[in-house]
């Protein structure tokens, strides 16, 4: 059956600054129903975890509306047609749409109750609009949630970068609503997130996952990482996990921290959402420590 793009209003529900100027989170809320020349569609959501939706947020450079992706933090299992995501600005000279959402112009358009375009995918014979993903298939260069039948026998290790905690969100509230994959004859998923921000501010999501690691613990691990700024109170991992070492050809890369945290990698599947370098850097570190995963997939931006 023929199906095509179409953009529709979806309200701007929430606006949470975690870091003025640097880190928000939104939601944008979808209706039940839409109509398209005279004809009502069901508007469907079934985004898996670790997939992004697509919007038209204001480009503060170009003047226009652009088309961006971002990872859902929620899921659909249990927040259904109400997207979240958190945005970044990224500080590149070609930024656009980045600097705009920590605008106050943002704030204002939530006061108001306004709205920005999500892409929904129309299905005629069906007469329904599905929420658009970015991916439909597990593969290594994204972070699709595999189907519930392997992830709830799996043991991952969760790194994140900054807003890139946004895809393993989704998968902590999914499991979490699937009761981490427990049956009578199999003790479910375990999932070790170690979350990585440069100061306080900038920890997403952090105490409820402080409260999902004390009320899960035979399921879930979380430790927070800050690498520029913590306080003198601060318990847990400060620095890079990640780290750069000057050696005799070049550099090497230490994963000392990161070993510090999960000794035994070789026991996990990783999953890595942040950027190219970071991605980059592990997977030599891996290399050069002999230690390799169980299976590596990576989403960076
Ligand atoms: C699958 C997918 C999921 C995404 N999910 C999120 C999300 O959950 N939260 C979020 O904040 N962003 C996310 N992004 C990035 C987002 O779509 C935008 O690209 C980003 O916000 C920059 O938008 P922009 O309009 O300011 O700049 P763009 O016009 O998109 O890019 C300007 C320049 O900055 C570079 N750039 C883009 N993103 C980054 C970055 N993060 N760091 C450094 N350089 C960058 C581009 O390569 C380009 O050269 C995702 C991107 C993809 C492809």
């Amino acid at each position: 059956m023929p199906t095509s793009e179409v953009f529709i209003a979806a309200r701007l529900t929430q606006v949470v600054t975690y870091d003025p100027g640097e880190i928000r989170k939104i939601e944008l809320a979808l209706p039940e129903t839409w109509e398209i020349a005279g004809k009502q569609y069901a508007v469907v959501d079934q985004m898996r975890p670790g997939t992004a939706f697509l919007a038209k947020p204001f480009g503060l450079r170009t003047g226009k509306y652009r088309r961006r992706m971002y990872t859902r933090s929620n899921c659909s299992l249990t927040a259904p047609r109400r997207l979240e995501t958190v945005i970044n600005d990224t500080h590149q000279a070609k930024a656009d749409t980045s600097p705009w959402w920590q605008t106050r112009e943002v704030e204002e358009l939530y006061e108001r109750g306004g709205t920005i375009e999500v892409c929904l995918v129309r299905h005629e014979a069906e007469g329904q609009l599905v929420v658009y993903e970015n991916c439909h298939q597990v593969e290594p260069h994204n972070l699709r949630l595999e189907p519930d039948e392997e992830w709830s026998t799996m043991r991952i290790l969760a790194l994140a970068f900054s807003t890139g905690i946004t895809p393993f969100l989704s998968y902590l509230r999914y499991m979490q609503a699937r009761d981490f994959g427990k049956t009578a004859d199999r003790p479910g998923a375990q999932v070790v997130l170690v979350a990585s921000a440069r100061t306080p501010r900038q920890l997403i999501e952090h105490q409820a996952l402080l409260d999902l690691a004390a009320q899960c613990p035979q399921h879930f691990r979380y430790h927070p990482v800050l690498t520029r700024e913590w306080p003198d109170s601060w318990e847990f991992t400060t620095g890079r996990v990640i780290r750069m070492i000057p050696a005799q050809e070049g550099e090497r890369v230490d994963l000392t921290p990161l070993f510090a945290l999960v000794p035994d990698v070789e026991r996990y599947h990783i999953r890595l959402c942040g950027n190219p370098t970071a991605r980059d850097q592990l997977l030599a570190g891996l290399r050069q420590s002999g230690k390799m995963p169980l299976s590596f997939r990576a989403e960076v931006w």
